[in-house]
């Protein structure tokens, strides 16, 4: 089963995982789950890394491996 990126118009194969907690209004980014799901959406790595949260959302991190950024121990 190949998967390809949610963004229209891009083939390139997904490496994350995007998904969203309304209530909560955070956006989650994940490395790329064993299975689709139909509530998140698999980005390739061009679009993973263009991911932005809305107005008054928070932006979570959640890959194992960044290559910059902040440290990774506060996920423990
Ligand atoms: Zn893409």
């Amino acid at each position: 089963m190949a998967r390809k990126c949610s963004r229209t118009a891009c083939s390139a194969r997904p490496t994350v995982t995007l998904s969203f907690q309304y209530n909560r209004a955070v956006v989650w980014i994940d490395d790329l789950l064993d299975e689709a799901d139909p509530h998140s959406y698999d980005l390739c790595p061009k679009h993973g890394e263009r991911v932005t949260a809305p107005t008054g959302w928070h932006l979570e991190d959640r890959r194992r491996r960044h290559s910059h950024g902040f440290p990774d121990r506060i996920a423990g």
